[in-house]
């Protein structure tokens, strides 16, 4: 059985990262506005908030192209605040941000927030580490057991998961692969595109769909559907893609209500067929087949 598995958010949990990551923009706000800091902490979360009522315009945006949705994944949600206030958004305090920020030297909001971003991570790692999920390593030692084939396929550098994986003492070969820079954020063009809970999913997505081609996996699993679990579910559909693979979330705390819902429709139909709270549940999905 041949596993093909996202890296970031499933074999890592960002849940901390991302709400240090949006504690530490609301302090900075705070400071910078001179605003006090549950006013900054309250109105960024009305900000967000009016970001996830419009899913079709909040998310992670490379190329123009709208790749993931902005509750798919926490880290994402800086950057959406930042831009509901560059398109002018008006929820309570939205101009007191922009003119803040202009005056503090800022030619937008998305620029202001790009800033703060990268230092703010790589606090929260230098603080907390970086680490594979606790398990990790009985998992994969499992797995190899049980002769299952785990191909890891990762927006992230090679060089990353490789170091992150030898850190949990977890070495690459005798059935582990790790493929990086996939580029399945990647658009290519703004057709094909599949709806899915009225959500419009880009699924031109050449460098992620030769990947999935080549692999011809047996499981995907990811946590951010549209990303990682839609071009897999489209070539199920068209038959590049094993009728019986199984397309896995790992579902967080976060999680969007309507990724996960996803279960209850057709096979057909759907982008998710289960979801499982943890990476270690691979196991019990390798022996039920
Ligand atoms: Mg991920």
């Amino acid at each position: 059985m041949k596993i093909l598995s996202d890296f970031d958010g499933v074999w890592t949990d960002q849940g901390g990262e991302a709400r240090f990551i949006n504690e530490s923009f609301v302090l900075e706000v705070s400071r910078d506005l001179g605003l006090p800091v549950e006013v900054a902490r309250s109105e960024f979360e009305g900000f967000l908030r009016a970001a996830h009522d419009e899913p079709d315009r909040h998310g992670w945006w490379p190329r123009g192209f709208l790749t993931a949705f902005v509750d798919e994944d926490e880290l994402l949600a800086t950057g959406a605040v930042c831009r509901y206030l560059d398109d002018g958004g008006d929820a309570r305090g939205a101009g007191r941000w922009r003119d803040g920020i202009q005056r503090a030297g800022h030619g937008s909001a998305h620029e202001y927030g790009s800033e703060k971003f990268g230092p703010a991570m790589r606090t929260y790692l230098q603080d907390h580490g970086h680490g594979l999920v606790e398990g990790s390593l009985g998992l994969c030692q499992r797995l190899r057991g049980a002769g299952a084939e785990l191909v890891i396929v990762s927006n992230s550098p090679t060089s990353k998961l490789r170091k992150l994986f030898n850190d949990a003492g977890i070495e690459e070969g005798d059935g582990l692969r790790l493929v990086g820079d996939a580029r399945k954020w990647w658009i290519e063009n703004d057709e094909p595109c599949a709806e899915f809970a009225s959500r419009r999913v880009h699924l031109d997505r050449p460098y992620y769909r030769e990947i999935l081609a080549r692999e011809q996996p047996d499981l995907v699993i990811g946590d951010v559907a549209s990303l990682d679990l839609a071009m897999p579910a489209a070539m199920r559909k068209e038959g590049a893609l094993d009728p019986t693979m199984q397309l896995v979330l790992r579902q967080g705390p976060s999680s969007a209500a309507w990724a996960v819902g996803q279960t209850s429709l057709d096979r057909a139909e759907r982008l998710v067929d289960r979801c499982v709270s943890s990476v270690l549940e691979l196991e019990g999905l390798v022996e039920n087949r």
